[in-house]
Protein backbone atom coordinates (compact mmCIF):
# COMPACT_ATOMS: atom_id res chain seq x y z
CA UNK A 1 0.00 0.00 0.00
CA UNK A 2 3.30 2.40 0.68
CA UNK A 3 4.17 1.78 -2.79
CA UNK A 4 0.78 2.71 -4.23
CA UNK A 5 0.82 5.98 -2.48
CA UNK A 6 4.25 7.39 -3.75
CA UNK A 7 2.99 6.70 -7.54
CA UNK A 8 0.92 10.22 -8.12
CA UNK A 9 4.41 11.54 -7.60
CA UNK A 10 6.63 9.34 -9.86
CA UNK A 11 3.94 9.72 -11.94
CA UNK A 12 4.34 13.54 -11.77
CA UNK A 13 8.06 13.45 -11.69
CA UNK A 14 8.26 10.95 -15.02
CA UNK A 15 5.49 13.56 -16.77
CA UNK A 16 7.51 17.15 -16.10
CA UNK A 17 10.58 15.53 -17.42
CA UNK A 18 9.06 15.06 -20.32
CA UNK A 19 9.24 11.48 -20.99
CA UNK A 20 5.33 11.52 -21.11
CA UNK A 21 5.01 14.38 -23.21
CA UNK A 22 6.68 16.00 -26.47
CA UNK A 23 9.41 18.19 -25.41
CA UNK A 24 9.49 21.26 -27.55
CA UNK A 25 13.02 21.41 -28.98
CA UNK A 26 15.53 24.54 -28.63
CA UNK A 27 16.78 26.81 -31.65
CA UNK A 28 20.17 25.14 -30.18
CA UNK A 29 18.92 21.44 -29.88
CA UNK A 30 17.02 21.68 -33.62
CA UNK A 31 18.58 19.61 -36.30
CA UNK A 32 16.91 19.76 -39.26
CA UNK A 33 17.51 16.21 -42.08
CA UNK A 34 20.71 16.13 -43.21
CA UNK A 35 20.20 17.28 -46.95
CA UNK A 36 20.07 19.73 -48.70
CA UNK A 37 16.54 19.82 -50.30
CA UNK A 38 14.07 22.30 -49.95
CA UNK A 39 10.20 22.39 -51.11
CA UNK A 40 9.38 25.59 -52.93
CA UNK A 41 5.45 26.42 -51.75
CA UNK A 42 5.72 22.90 -50.33
CA UNK A 43 5.73 19.61 -52.49
CA UNK A 44 2.45 20.27 -54.75
CA UNK A 45 3.72 19.30 -58.17
CA UNK A 46 4.39 15.63 -58.21
CA UNK A 47 0.56 14.88 -56.79
CA UNK A 48 -0.78 17.85 -58.45
CA UNK A 49 -1.36 19.51 -54.63
CA UNK A 50 -2.27 22.76 -54.49
CA UNK A 51 0.83 25.06 -54.03
CA UNK A 52 1.31 26.46 -50.12
CA UNK A 53 -1.27 24.32 -49.02
CA UNK A 54 -1.14 22.52 -46.27
CA UNK A 55 -1.39 19.48 -48.32
CA UNK A 56 1.83 20.30 -49.62
CA UNK A 57 3.38 20.89 -46.58
CA UNK A 58 2.33 17.73 -45.15
CA UNK A 59 4.06 15.90 -48.79
CA UNK A 60 7.52 18.00 -47.81
CA UNK A 61 7.61 16.74 -44.48
CA UNK A 62 7.11 13.02 -45.75
CA UNK A 63 9.61 13.17 -47.95
CA UNK A 64 11.77 14.27 -45.70
CA UNK A 65 12.78 17.70 -46.95
CA UNK A 66 15.51 19.52 -44.75
CA UNK A 67 13.32 22.52 -45.78
CA UNK A 68 9.92 23.74 -47.13
CA UNK A 69 9.01 27.10 -48.28
CA UNK A 70 5.94 29.24 -47.84
CA UNK A 71 4.46 33.18 -48.70
CA UNK A 72 3.03 35.35 -46.55
CA UNK A 73 0.64 38.11 -46.67
CA UNK A 74 -1.18 40.30 -44.64
CA UNK A 75 -5.14 40.70 -45.20
CA UNK A 76 -7.09 43.82 -44.59
CA UNK A 77 -8.79 42.56 -40.98
CA UNK A 78 -4.86 41.58 -40.35
CA UNK A 79 -4.86 37.75 -40.53
CA UNK A 80 -1.80 36.11 -41.93
CA UNK A 81 -2.49 34.08 -44.49
CA UNK A 82 -0.36 31.22 -46.91
CA UNK A 83 -0.64 32.20 -50.73
CA UNK A 84 1.93 32.80 -53.70
CA UNK A 85 0.35 35.70 -55.49
CA UNK A 86 -0.76 38.95 -53.98
CA UNK A 87 -4.45 38.23 -55.20
CA UNK A 88 -6.38 35.03 -54.31
CA UNK A 89 -9.91 34.00 -56.29
CA UNK A 90 -9.64 37.55 -58.06
CA UNK A 91 -9.24 39.59 -55.02
CA UNK A 92 -6.32 41.58 -53.61
CA UNK A 93 -5.14 39.91 -50.25
CA UNK A 94 -4.20 42.87 -48.68
CA UNK A 95 -7.78 44.33 -49.36
CA UNK A 96 -10.03 41.66 -48.59
CA UNK A 97 -11.02 40.08 -45.04
CA UNK A 98 -9.63 36.56 -44.55
CA UNK A 99 -13.78 35.64 -44.52
CA UNK A 100 -14.15 36.84 -48.12
CA UNK A 101 -10.86 34.99 -48.92
CA UNK A 102 -11.92 31.83 -47.01
CA UNK A 103 -15.12 32.27 -49.21
CA UNK A 104 -13.14 30.07 -52.07
CA UNK A 105 -11.24 27.00 -50.87
CA UNK A 106 -8.53 25.94 -52.63
CA UNK A 107 -8.41 22.65 -55.00
CA UNK A 108 -8.19 20.18 -52.50
CA UNK A 109 -11.11 21.35 -50.29
CA UNK A 110 -8.97 23.39 -47.91
CA UNK A 111 -9.46 26.66 -46.89
CA UNK A 112 -6.94 29.46 -47.22
CA UNK A 113 -4.42 28.30 -44.80
CA UNK A 114 -3.35 30.84 -42.43
CA UNK A 115 0.44 31.29 -41.34
CA UNK A 116 -0.72 29.61 -37.47
CA UNK A 117 -2.30 26.88 -39.17
CA UNK A 118 0.82 26.50 -41.44
CA UNK A 119 3.34 27.16 -38.30
CA UNK A 120 1.46 24.62 -35.99
CA UNK A 121 1.70 21.79 -38.34
CA UNK A 122 4.82 22.15 -39.00
CA UNK A 123 5.69 22.09 -35.35
CA UNK A 124 4.37 18.64 -35.14
CA UNK A 125 7.54 17.02 -36.66
CA UNK A 126 11.39 18.55 -35.97
CA UNK A 127 13.05 17.43 -39.34
CA UNK A 128 11.60 19.99 -42.00
CA UNK A 129 12.44 23.90 -41.24
CA UNK A 130 9.87 26.21 -42.22
CA UNK A 131 11.03 28.72 -44.50
CA UNK A 132 8.66 31.79 -44.22
CA UNK A 133 8.69 34.02 -47.32
CA UNK A 134 7.08 37.53 -45.77
CA UNK A 135 6.41 38.92 -48.83
CA UNK A 136 6.44 43.32 -49.18
CA UNK A 137 2.89 44.75 -49.23
CA UNK A 138 1.63 45.64 -52.68
CA UNK A 139 -0.08 49.15 -50.58
CA UNK A 140 2.74 50.51 -48.82
CA UNK A 141 6.48 50.01 -47.75
CA UNK A 142 5.22 50.70 -43.89
CA UNK A 143 2.40 47.38 -44.23
CA UNK A 144 5.31 45.62 -45.09
CA UNK A 145 7.28 46.51 -41.31
CA UNK A 146 3.64 45.61 -39.66
CA UNK A 147 3.55 42.09 -41.62
CA UNK A 148 7.33 41.56 -40.62
CA UNK A 149 6.10 42.77 -36.77
CA UNK A 150 3.28 40.48 -36.90
CA UNK A 151 4.87 37.34 -38.45
CA UNK A 152 7.60 37.24 -35.88
CA UNK A 153 5.01 38.34 -32.96
CA UNK A 154 3.03 35.23 -34.22
CA UNK A 155 5.83 32.95 -34.44
CA UNK A 156 7.33 34.41 -30.98
CA UNK A 157 3.99 33.36 -29.42
CA UNK A 158 4.04 29.89 -30.62
CA UNK A 159 7.82 29.45 -29.56
CA UNK A 160 8.29 28.38 -33.39
CA UNK A 161 11.66 30.05 -33.50
CA UNK A 162 13.69 27.25 -33.58
CA UNK A 163 11.86 26.02 -36.91
CA UNK A 164 11.67 29.10 -38.94
CA UNK A 165 14.05 30.42 -41.56
CA UNK A 166 12.89 34.24 -42.59
CA UNK A 167 13.51 35.27 -45.93
CA UNK A 168 12.36 38.31 -48.30
CA UNK A 169 12.79 40.07 -51.36
CA UNK A 170 12.29 43.60 -49.16
CA UNK A 171 15.94 43.74 -46.89
CA UNK A 172 13.85 46.40 -44.84
CA UNK A 173 11.79 43.55 -43.80
CA UNK A 174 14.49 40.83 -43.09
CA UNK A 175 15.99 44.16 -41.00
CA UNK A 176 12.91 44.28 -38.82
CA UNK A 177 13.04 40.68 -38.22
CA UNK A 178 15.92 41.26 -36.87
CA UNK A 179 15.48 43.72 -35.01
CA UNK A 180 12.60 41.96 -33.25
CA UNK A 181 14.19 38.42 -33.27
CA UNK A 182 18.19 39.12 -33.60
CA UNK A 183 19.15 35.86 -33.24
CA UNK A 184 16.91 34.84 -36.54
CA UNK A 185 17.72 32.65 -39.44
CA UNK A 186 17.20 35.05 -42.38
CA UNK A 187 17.83 34.86 -46.13
CA UNK A 188 17.69 37.49 -48.78
CA UNK A 189 16.25 36.91 -52.35
CA UNK A 190 16.59 39.95 -54.69
CA UNK A 191 20.16 39.13 -55.50
CA UNK A 192 22.32 42.48 -55.68
CA UNK A 193 23.83 42.55 -52.39
CA UNK A 194 27.18 40.76 -52.07
CA UNK A 195 28.27 38.04 -49.41
CA UNK A 196 30.15 40.79 -47.48
CA UNK A 197 26.96 43.37 -47.33
CA UNK A 198 24.59 40.80 -46.12
CA UNK A 199 27.57 39.81 -43.85
CA UNK A 200 27.72 43.25 -42.75
CA UNK A 201 24.46 43.52 -41.99
CA UNK A 202 24.06 39.92 -39.54
CA UNK A 203 21.98 38.67 -42.50
CA UNK A 204 22.16 34.30 -42.46
CA UNK A 205 22.05 33.69 -46.03
CA UNK A 206 21.99 34.30 -49.67
CA UNK A 207 18.70 32.68 -51.55
CA UNK A 208 19.23 33.68 -54.93
CA UNK A 209 17.95 33.00 -58.08
CA UNK A 210 20.20 30.40 -60.06
CA UNK A 211 21.09 32.88 -62.59
CA UNK A 212 22.64 35.41 -60.10
CA UNK A 213 25.27 32.90 -58.72
CA UNK A 214 25.94 31.78 -62.42
CA UNK A 215 26.65 35.44 -63.35
CA UNK A 216 28.62 36.04 -60.19
CA UNK A 217 30.38 32.93 -59.80
CA UNK A 218 32.75 34.71 -57.26
CA UNK A 219 30.11 35.18 -54.13
CA UNK A 220 29.80 31.16 -53.97
CA UNK A 221 33.72 31.76 -52.27
CA UNK A 222 32.79 34.94 -50.65
CA UNK A 223 29.66 33.68 -48.90
CA UNK A 224 31.84 30.77 -47.99
CA UNK A 225 34.28 32.46 -46.65
CA UNK A 226 31.76 35.36 -44.69
CA UNK A 227 29.87 32.73 -43.23
CA UNK A 228 26.74 33.29 -45.54
CA UNK A 229 24.59 30.24 -46.01
CA UNK A 230 23.81 29.57 -49.31
CA UNK A 231 20.66 28.61 -51.21
CA UNK A 232 19.11 29.21 -54.99
CA UNK A 233 15.95 29.04 -56.32
CA UNK A 234 13.94 27.92 -57.76
CA UNK A 235 15.86 25.02 -59.64
CA UNK A 236 13.99 22.39 -61.10
CA UNK A 237 16.27 20.68 -63.46
CA UNK A 238 18.75 17.54 -63.00
CA UNK A 239 22.04 19.78 -64.86
CA UNK A 240 21.62 22.87 -62.94
CA UNK A 241 20.48 20.99 -59.82
CA UNK A 242 23.66 19.18 -60.23
CA UNK A 243 26.16 22.42 -60.54
CA UNK A 244 24.76 23.45 -57.21
CA UNK A 245 25.13 20.07 -55.69
CA UNK A 246 28.75 20.77 -57.18
CA UNK A 247 29.17 23.95 -55.98
CA UNK A 248 28.18 22.71 -52.35
CA UNK A 249 25.19 24.87 -51.40
CA UNK A 250 23.41 24.55 -48.54
CA UNK A 251 19.86 24.50 -49.80
CA UNK A 252 18.35 23.95 -53.61
CA UNK A 253 14.90 25.05 -53.51
CA UNK A 254 12.78 23.16 -56.30
CA UNK A 255 9.63 22.62 -57.21
CA UNK A 256 10.86 18.79 -58.12
CA UNK A 257 12.39 17.62 -54.95
CA UNK A 258 11.65 13.92 -55.84
CA UNK A 259 14.18 14.55 -58.58
CA UNK A 260 16.71 16.50 -56.34
CA UNK A 261 16.53 13.46 -54.00
CA UNK A 262 17.10 10.86 -56.47
CA UNK A 263 20.07 12.62 -57.91
CA UNK A 264 21.37 12.87 -54.40
CA UNK A 265 20.65 9.60 -53.45
CA UNK A 266 22.31 8.33 -56.81
CA UNK A 267 25.37 10.36 -56.88
CA UNK A 268 26.17 11.62 -53.39
CA UNK A 269 27.01 15.39 -52.15
MG1 LIG B 1 8.24 32.20 -52.12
Amino acid sequence: MKNIAILPALFFLFASNGCMSTKKPTASSMSFAPNIVVAHRGAWKKNNLPENSIASLQEAVRLGCTGSEFDVHLTADDSLVVNHDPHYAGLTIEKSTYAELAATKLSNGELLPTVYQYLTEGMKQTHTMLVLEIKPSVISKERGQILAGKVVTLVKQLKAEPWIMYISFDYDILKKVLELQPNAKTAYLNGEKSPEQLAADKIWGADYHYNVFKKNNEWIAEAKKSGINLNVWTVNNADDMQWFINNKFDYITTNEPELLFDIINKKGR
